[in-house]
């Protein structure tokens, strides 16, 4: 039988997520325990505040299980706040602040500042067809990649909001607030 996607259920928007989910037929559990991480096929980290992410992992004995489960190949999806947690370098962090890592960029917290917090963009996606609307909420930005790392997604200002490495996806943008399921859908691919 195959596995479900765990949605990492500490803080942030996990029910939209497990909703998207939901709509394309894929089976999710709300991981809070590290014991859970080998129950899944696949790991996503929502948005919502990383300090408090990375706060209650630790609380919760899932930082580090986490991290090795990631380092070992285990996909995951980061959107916003996940996606800063998986950078392996984070700019304009709070002091102390690390995340899981495993992805080879440097990501730039709230990095459209706090007058223009919101916004929406379509954008294209490498793999997608046609574009894909998008939500961004005190967004990061993902301000330069290592070699092994794909752009798949940039604003059309430019500045790359959209990435992948190996076994992770991570994008500073919200599909699960708009009603885009197709990067979801390809993360289930990647977790096949
Ligand atoms: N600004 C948040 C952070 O630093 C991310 C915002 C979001 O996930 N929508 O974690």
């Amino acid at each position: 039988m195959r596995k479900p996607i765990g949605v990492l259920a500490l803080q942030g928007d996990v029910r939209e997520h497990r909703a998207t989910f939901e709509r394309l037929g894929v089976e999710t559990i709300e991981v809070k325990h590290a014991s859970q991480l080998n129950e899944i096929r696949g790991l996503v980290l929502p948005g919502g505040e990383s300090t408090v992410i990375e706060k209650l992992s630790k609380i919760y004995g899932l930082f580090e299980p986490i991290r090795e489960a990631i380092a070992n190949g285990l996909p995951a999806f980061g959107t916003c706040a996940g996606l800063i947690m998986l950078a392996n370098k984070i700019e304009d962090a709070i002091a102390g602040q690390e995340g899981f890592g495993g992805l080879d960029a440097v990501v730039r917290r709230n990095a459209f500042g706090h007058q223009v917090d919101s916004f929406e963009a379509d954008l294209a996606f490498s793999g997608i067809e046609g574009s894909v609307h998008a939500a961004f909420i005190r967004a990061p930005l993902i301000e330069s990649v290592g070699v092994g790392v794909e752009v798949v997604s940039s604003l059309p200002g430019g500045g790359i909001v959209g990435v992948r490495q190996g076994n992770l996806l991570g994008i500073s943008f919200h599909p699960e607030v708009t009603g885009e399921d197709r990067i979801h859908a390809l993360f289930d691919d990647m977790c096949a």
